[in-house]
């Protein structure tokens, strides 16, 4: 594999090559000791299933994988996609980037993923079920869905719904489990899911921006000015990470939506889109033509490179290639989805001087919240139900003392209705949820900018980012003693 994919004639670095191919650059400016460099970048093991289920009166065989790439750390975590084009490589290279994920934003798990190759909306649900618990059999015997050592969650193609069926599926081969819920995370809240966990990654890439936009020196690397109001974005997929991002920026940062791009084109108007509305036209129709509200194109490619601010891509990975990277417009991009920008484009978009919020980093609310789901169901007890009232007691007598101080004194202070309604609220468990999120992401982006900025021999946040990370696991291995 060669370490400069834009030097060569050599085609387009795969997925996996990219992610190997980033992990090389950023090594480049470490020291580790020999061979442990090796040993983070390679996938520990990937297992591969191919099982039959009856439906429709014939035996389909469906194949599909779990990959475990790093267990410096336990259980190991990463979501489930359904996608008629998963293979082995696509699941290896998703693994990689969620160790480094959970390394930079200091989630305490190893790297997995895992795959089925199927188009789910060629199943209807009580197939897909059938398929599910199939496939989750298949993985609990041999302890690839695990509260201990592997814990799933949703990705492409998947929900809550298909979460559920895998933690039932668990619990009804491990009757006397107690922490059988905490086997995989992003179930309903009513199947011991947590608050906040759906809106989990289109929230932390939202805290992302918010982070980016707080350093004005960062944002005019990016030449450009000022916070959130008023950016064009132009987003890529308006599924479960896509359409929450995008709701957030534009309903509370004052961001405009310009373009939402689909499956079947693009949806556009540069006075922005009502991301609500495009939502529920997709999940009506299967697409965004003739969805009121903007112009539609097939040309969905071409908005890619159309000029915005920030371009959001979180479909799927390789959108941005060696062969449009130059193209591409926006001065701005967030990695909604994992492995949008190759190796190759990664190169000629640092060139350009593009700034990219590398998906390791901006997608990582997800991973955060499963993270506290996992802890929640192992306290068995919602976040916030011992201190919520105490807590409102202790501001409610701060209030009182308050007030009876300002009538003894006759100093006529009021307190506001609405300051005394936010601050005599406890938290509940979405307020801690996104409390957490947003700590971690302020921090996660503080480390990598930081280098960034002391290091500019490394060029972009994504080598800052893995140097971090890898910087972690490294560290990691070595308190084990490996
Ligand atoms: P999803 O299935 O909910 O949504 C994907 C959306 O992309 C769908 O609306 C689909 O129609 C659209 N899409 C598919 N192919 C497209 C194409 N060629 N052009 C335009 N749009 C297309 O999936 P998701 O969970 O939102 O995941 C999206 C990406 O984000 C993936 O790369 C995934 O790995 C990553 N991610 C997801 C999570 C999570 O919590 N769900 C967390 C981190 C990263």
């Amino acid at each position: 594999m060669k370490d400069n994919p834009v030097q060569t004639a050599a085609p387009e670095p795969s997925f996996r090559d990219s992610v190997d191919l980033m992990f090389n650059r950023a090594v480049r400016f470490m020291t580790l000791p020999p061979g442990l460099e090796q040993k983070i970048r390679v996938c520990n093991a990937t297992y591969t299933v191919r099982f039959g289920v009856r439906l429709r009166g014939a035996i389909h065989t469906f194949t599909g994988y779990r990959s475990v790439h790093s267990e410096h750390m336990e259980p190991v975590k990463g979501g489930i996609r359904y996608a008629p084009f998963v293979d082995q490589e696509e699941v290896e290279a998703l693994a990689a980037l969620m160790t480094y994920k959970c390394a930079l934003v200091e989630v305490p798990f190893g790297g997995s993923k895992g795959g089925l190759c199927l188009d789910p909306r060629e199943w209807d649900e009580e197939e897909l079920e059938r398929i599910t618990r199939r496939f989750t059999y298949e993985l609990v015997k041999r302890d690839l869905i695990h509260p201990a050592q592997n814990v799933p969650a949703p990705d492409m193609g998947t929900s809550e719904r298909e979460m559920a069926w895998i933690a039932d599926q668990y619990r009804r081969m491990n009757t006397t489990d107690i922490n059988a819920s905490a086997c995989v995370t992003g179930k309903p809240l009513n199947a011991g899911g947590i608050h906040g966990r759906v809106e989990a990654t289109g929230r932390g890439l939202q805290y992302a921006l918010r982070e980016f936009f707080r350093h004005p020196e960062d944002v005019a690397r990016a030449g450009l000015s000022g916070g959130l109001e008023g950016k064009r974005v132009v987003v890529q997929g308006l599924g479960n990470v896509g359409f929450h991002a995008a709701r957030f920026l534009s309903e509370e940062d004052g961001a405009r939506i310009v373009g939402i791009v689909e499956r079947d084109g693009v949806l556009w108007n540069d006075d922005g889109l009502r991301v609500e509305v495009a939502r529920e036209w997709l999940l009506r129709n299967g697409g965004l033509r003739d969805c009121p509200g903007g112009h539609f194109s097939e040309d969905g490619a071409a908005a890619l490179e159309a000029e915005c601010d920030i371009l959001l891509p979180a479909a799927l990975e390789g959108v941005i290639h060696r062969d449009n990277a130059a193209r591409i417009r926006a001065p701005l991009i967030v990695e909604g989805a994992n492995g949008p920008v190759t190796a190759a484009a990664d190169a000629i978009l640092r060139e350009k001087g593009t700034v990219v919020i590398p998906d390791l980093y901006a997608n990582a609310g997800g991973v955060t919240v499963s993270y506290f789901e996992w802890v929640k169901n192992l306290s068995q007890i919602r976040f916030g139900r011992l201190q919520r009232r105490a807590e409102e007691a202790r501001h409610a007598l701060l209030v009182s003392e308050l007030e009876r101080l300002s009538a003894d004194q006759g100093l006529g202070w009021t307190l506001s209705p609405s300051f005394k309604d936010r601050y005599l609220r406890g938290d509940d468990e979405i307020e801690l949820v996104r409390s957490g999120l947003d700590d971690t992401m302020r921090a996660a982006y503080g480390a990598m900018r930081a280098l960034w900025h002391e290091r500019p021999e490394l060029g972009d946040l994504r080598t800052a980012a893995y140097v971090v990370a890898i910087g972690r696991v490294a560290a990691s291995y070595r308190a084990k003693g490996l």
